[in-house]
């Protein structure tokens, strides 16, 4: 059976930044209802501190991608769209600070409503479900004909890489 002609993912579609941005508005929404109906706030708290989170994994691990780097002056991938490249790009490979940055940011913004949603387990099994969908979906479908080849997660098969 002959391959496709390009089976690796080299530009995303505004239709895959709409579908990823509906996709983790799940488990966020449900954790800002979780933290809300206790403290308007901490839901303040948590929005501000997932949108710097958010900057710091743009630094330190989007600099790094071929999304980004190949971009003009707006990055446009599945997750961000018409976004300024406020960092230098960078061509290298991930360090290990990269690396334990974002495994760490990432690691914060997932856990930081678990208080929360466990005094509320009806949310807290949709917010469970919906990451797990993230994670298995990212794996199953993106990691796999992905061209960000440094990341820790990519699983394209060697013969495809260059
Ligand atoms: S595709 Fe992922 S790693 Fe690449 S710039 Fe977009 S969010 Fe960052």
């Amino acid at each position: 059976m002959s391959k496709p002609a390009n089976p690796l993912k080299t530009r995303h579609k505004f239709l895959d930044f709409l579908y990823w941005n509906l996709v983790v508005s799940v488990p966020f929404i449900t954790a800002c209802i979780a933290i809300g109906k206790n403290s308007i706030l901490w839901l303040i708290s948590y929005i501000i501190i997932c949108l710097l989170l958010v900057a710091v994994l743009y630094k330190f691990y989007c600099t790094h991608c071929p999304h980004y780097i190949q971009s003009d002056k707006t990055l446009k991938c599945m997750f961000f769209w018409g976004i300024p490249k406020f960092f230098k790009p960078e061509s290298g490979p991930l360090s290990f600070l990269d690396k334990a940055v974002a495994i760490v940011a990432t690691l914060i913004i997932v856990l930081l409503p678990v208080y929360w949603l466990w005094l509320q387990p009806g949310l807290l099994v949709i917010y469970l479900l919906s990451v797990g969908v993230i994670a298995t979906t990212l794996k199953r479908y993106e990691c796999r004909r992905c061209t960000y080849f440094q990341c820790p997660s990519n699983s394209v098969p060697e013969d495809l890489q260059p």
